[in-house]
């Protein structure tokens, strides 16, 4: 951690966040945001992602811990020299101000020349594509017009640093694909490094470059989108990505005639290739995890469970099938064309290629 830092990267080190009624905020986080990187952090509802912006930007104190931009430590910098600028979920735009008044208001503000405003504004309406509508009032905007407003307030700021909190949790579905394509672009125009807080691992996963995986305060994962969704380092990182989210399955290793995991009361027996999990112990309590899309329809030798089926979710081109076996629900994803009917009895095979194994205790991954 100790190398030079580039100039506009953000970095957190051992960064604790104690509110003032004892309440453990954030924990202990740290990573890094190279220069110029997109990094999400995805969490659920109170894990303390908006605290960790809220900490970035300088509108909450460290309790314990390092934060840099760049090179420069910034704990007990004010948020107006940290060279950062945020989008909130609820950006409040004011209604009696231009769309160009709104977005050259805080360059105002610092005393920016007239002239440096008009082209800074200018340039931030033409990468959002707001020039036709400088001169409307927020109330003759659609949603995702405001929206972007609010991000144009940010740009004219030419920050080194982009926060993001939320942004697009207002907007409908459609316009946040939309608006989502829109970051992606702006994140490659502009070449900034950007932090993005979601609770959505679609945006996540869509948007990171790479995501760090947050709950109760605490990092789970950091690495790219495909690192998080294929290797998990824990039963919870593959249990929040993922969706229908990944099957979990109790049960314990054995040593038969090879290692296998049995699991439901002896219902589901998988042999597993020992060489491919050294850290796994006989008689290990373990949850194995499998993706809906690693459990198919099979022909009863070749099955490794069977079950009933509860439900029936045609998507198209694929169907969830939700499969009662024993006390559990396996989702198996299927062809459409191919799926069977509610209270049918189907043999499923999961792929033991594709299966997760978690320490029941810790939760943690085995490899
Ligand atoms: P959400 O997605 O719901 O906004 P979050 O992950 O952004 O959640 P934070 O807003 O960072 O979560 O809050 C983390 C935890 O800290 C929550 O349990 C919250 O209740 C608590 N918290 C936030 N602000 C304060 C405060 N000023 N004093 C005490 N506790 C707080």
């Amino acid at each position: 951690m100790h190398e030079t830092m580039p100039s506009s990267g953000v970095s957190l080190e051992q960064v604790w966040k104690i509110y003032d009624n004892g309440y453990v905020a954030v924990a202990d986080v740290t990573f890094e945001a190279a220069e110029g990187e997109f990094l999400v952090l995805l969490g659920p509802s109170g894990c303390g992602k908006t605290t960790l912006l809220r900490l970035v930007a300088g509108l909450e104190t460290v309790s314990r811990g390092t934060i840099r931009i760049g090179d420069q430590v910034v704990n007990d910098v004010p948020p107006r020299d940290r060279d950062i600028a945020m989008v909130f979920q609820n950006y409040a735009l004011y209604p009696h101000m231009t769309v160009y008044e709104n977005m050259a208001f805080g360059l105002k503000l610092r005393r920016v020349p007239k002239a440096e405003i008009d082209r800074r504004v200018r340039a931030a309406a033409r990468v959002l594509e707001l020039e036709h509508l400088l001169d409307r009032r927020p109330h003759q905007l659609s949603g995702g017009q405001r929206q972007r407003v609010a991000v144009g307030r940010a740009i004219v700021r030419e920050p080194r640093v982009f926060l993001f909190d939320e942004p697009l949790s207002n907007l409908d579905a459609r316009l946040r694909v939309e608006m989502r394509a829109e970051l992606a672009r702006l994140h490659r125009e502009l070449g900034r490094t950007m932090l993005y807080v979601t609770h959505d691992q679609v945006e996540a996963m869509t948007l990171g470059q790479r995501i760090v995986v947050l709950n109760q305060g605490r990092v789970q994962q950091i690495g790219t989108p495909l690192e998080v969704y294929h290797r998990p380092a824990n039963r919870f990182v593959a249990g929040f990505i993922g969706s229908p989210p990944m099957n979990f399955i109790e049960g314990r290793l054995e040593h038969l005639d090879g290692l296998r995991f049995v699991g439901e009361g002896g219902r589901v027996q998988i042999p597993l290739v020992e060489a491919e999990w050294p850290n796994a112990r006989p008689g290990q309590r373990v949850t194995l995890g499998v993706r809906p899309e690693h459990v198919t329809l099979a022909a009863s030798e070749e099955a490794t469970m069977q079950g009933q089926v509860e439900t029936v979710e045609v998507l198209g081109a694929v169907a969830h099938l939700y499969v009662r076996v024993g006390q559990t629900t396996v989702v198996a994803q299927v062809d459409a064309a191919m799926r069977p009917e509610p209270d049918q009895t189907v043999a499923l095979r999961i792929d033991p290629a594709r299966i997760h194994l978690f320490d029941a205790e810790t939760g943690r991954a085995l490899s």
